[in-house]
């Protein structure tokens, strides 16, 4: 078995060819049939991915489909265990996969070993899968007659990822859908596929059946027919807003349950009493970790009254002492960007604010690295006076750019948080308790910090936007996920007494 594991940091003379995850096993293909991927710290080609589609996913779904019976009827602590088996063997590998996303995605080594332990909390919550699952009952509803709910899987549930976190967002995914009693087609990000068959790997290792989870690498062939697939009854996607939205139409056009969480432009509004230098360690963190490709990156700063003239020397100071360099080297804050094309958009995006009449006090586009001149680095850019009116502010840069804005008031802060097409994260930064409440209740964004820059809820809660940041009614993960990836029954029971049989009625019947 060859395991993509077993692929070194460094980039081999041959490229590796991965392999798709088929019913318990690597199905191999041809070179011809690959992508190359890319180490984005130098540039080179470090493995190749397979290009997926229509017979790929037909063919996981089959497996998946074989699978889902016998799955679905595995008894609940049974299948616990084997999540406790999975916890155990993603603890004892984590470094090898952050190692992995580190390789592929450029983010510094403690930055993917933080991603592994944030996604490792979702899969300790699927361990209390009986509990989760569990319905109600209520006796008595009518004249000897109970009531109870149970939750059903759905069957065959697809997950399709991003690049930027390829391990802890389908961590939030796939530990829930199989928890639920689904079987699972994921189609990983072809930019980051490292970790995505050690992942495979370990769920055989703890023990779980041949075709419960599969996975196909490819692109828009692939995600075209998970759309299709009428043997996929329910889709997560996380990525950008306008493919979220394709798939979020056309899945439930085709009748599948869809959830899609995608893009996001999230603000951190500092109010004059705020503690500045803790404002400023927050932009600076939220802005820049892991190159600003974050969906909960903090990359607007609304700063109101006074604060910004006080905040920004603070967050342009620490812009100046950030190393930047590859992520496996020791004491580096920010990597590479993760791939050539992505790198010049974001040079474009800075370009545009120039043009648009921000004001840029730290341009990150002259970095370079003499010692890496093929890596895909772009120093840390700060804009002041970026305005609503400007593209900047409005869309989506994904990159190490971070905008200051200004406001007068709290009111005409709340009012830019809440006008922003995404709603993905906010955040406040103030000493006063009384303006941290009003935020909580008046911000229109459903995930928000209080002197948190980056508020991921914990792995037992639910994660997931508004407006344009998220499409469908349930988030991912937690008691969403559950509702999610199952169908609820309500049972309404009567046992007759003996000889108490009712007179026929045509009467709708009442509980009473
Ligand atoms: P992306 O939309 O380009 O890709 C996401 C997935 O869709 C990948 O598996 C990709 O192969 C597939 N895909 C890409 N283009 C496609 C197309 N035209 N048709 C069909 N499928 C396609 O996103 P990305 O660049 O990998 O990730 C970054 C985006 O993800 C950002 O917008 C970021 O905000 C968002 N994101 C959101 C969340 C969240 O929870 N809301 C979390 C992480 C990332």
């Amino acid at each position: 078995m060859t395991s993509i594991a077993s692929v070194g940091a460094s980039a081999a003379a041959t490229a590796p060819i991965m392999s798709h995850w088929i019913d318990g096993r690597p199905v191999e293909v041809l070179r011809e049939h690959t992508g190359p991927v890319h180490d984005p710290s130098t540039g080179a080609v470090i493995a190749r991915v397979p290009r997926g589609g229509a017979a790929e996913v037909d063919a996981a779904v089959a497996a998946a489909r074989r699978a889902f019976p016998a799955w679905r009827d595995t008894p609940l602590m049974a299948r616990s265990q084997i999540f406790f088996a999975f916890r155990e063997l993603v603890y004892r590998h984590r470094e090898e996969l952050a190692a992995l996303i580190t390789r592929d995605h450029g983010k510094t080594f403690p930055d993917a070993l933080g991603e592994v332990m944030r996604g490792l909390e979702t899969v300790e919550f699927a361990c209390g899968l009986p509990v989760h699952l569990a319905g109600l009952n209520t006796p008595n509803v009518s004249t000897n007659v109970d009531a109870h709910t149970i939750r059903q899987p759905l069957g065959v549930a697809a997950g399709i990822t991003p690049f930027n976190f390829p391990v802890m967002v389908p961590m939030w995914i796939y530990p829930i859908a199989l928890a639920c009693g689904n079987t699972f087609v994921w189609k990983p990000s072809s930019h980051t596929p490292g970790a995505t068959q050690l992942q495979a790997e370990l769920w055989k290792q703890a023990g779980l059946p041949d075709g419960v989870f599969n996975v196909v690498y490819g692109g828009r062939e692939a995600v075209g027919a998970i759309l299709e697939h009428p043997g996929i009854d329910a889709i997560q996607f996380v990525g950008s807003t306008p493919v979220g939205r394709y798939v979020y139409e056309t899945g439930t056009k085709n009748g599948k349950r869809v959830g899609s969480y995608t893009g996001a432009k999230n603000a951190m509004v500092v109010l004059p009493d705020a503690d500045m230098e803790l404002a400023a360690d927050a932009a600076v963190a939220a802005g820049f970790g892991s190159a600003g490709e974050r969906c909960m990156a903090q990359t607007l700063v609304i700063a109101v009254g006074d604060a910004a003239h006080r905040l920004l020397p603070l967050v342009s100071d620490r812009i100046g002492r950030l190393k930047i360099g590859p992520g496996m080297e020791p004491n580096v804050d920010m990597g590479p960007i993760y791939s050539a094309e992505h790198r010049a958009s974001i040079v474009d995006w800075i370009g545009k604010g120039v043009a648009e009449g921000a004001d840029l006090v730290r341009d990150g586009r002259p970095f370079h690295l003499d010692d890496h001149p093929e890596g895909y680095f772009l120093g840390a850019s700060l804009f002041d006076h970026v305005t609503p009116q400007m593209e900047i502010y409005r869309e989506e840069i994904f990159g190490p750019v971070l905008g200051m804005v200004r406001a007068t008031t709290y009111d005409e802060a709340m009012a830019m948080v809440n006008g922003h097409q995404y709603a993905n994260g906010t955040a406040i930064f103030t000493t006063d308790g009384g303006a941290a409440r009003r935020f909580e209740l008046e911000a229109d964004v459903p995930m928000i910090g209080i002197n948190v820059p980056i508020p991921v809820p914990a792995g037992y809660l639910s994660f997931g936007g508004a407006r344009g940041s998220a499409f469908g009614d349930l988030k991912l993960r937690g008691e969403d996920g559950i509702r999610f990836f199952t169908q609820q029954k309500m049972v309404t029971v009567r046992w007759p007494e003996p000889g108490g049989r009712e007179a026929l009625s045509l009467v709708f019947p009442g509980n009473r």
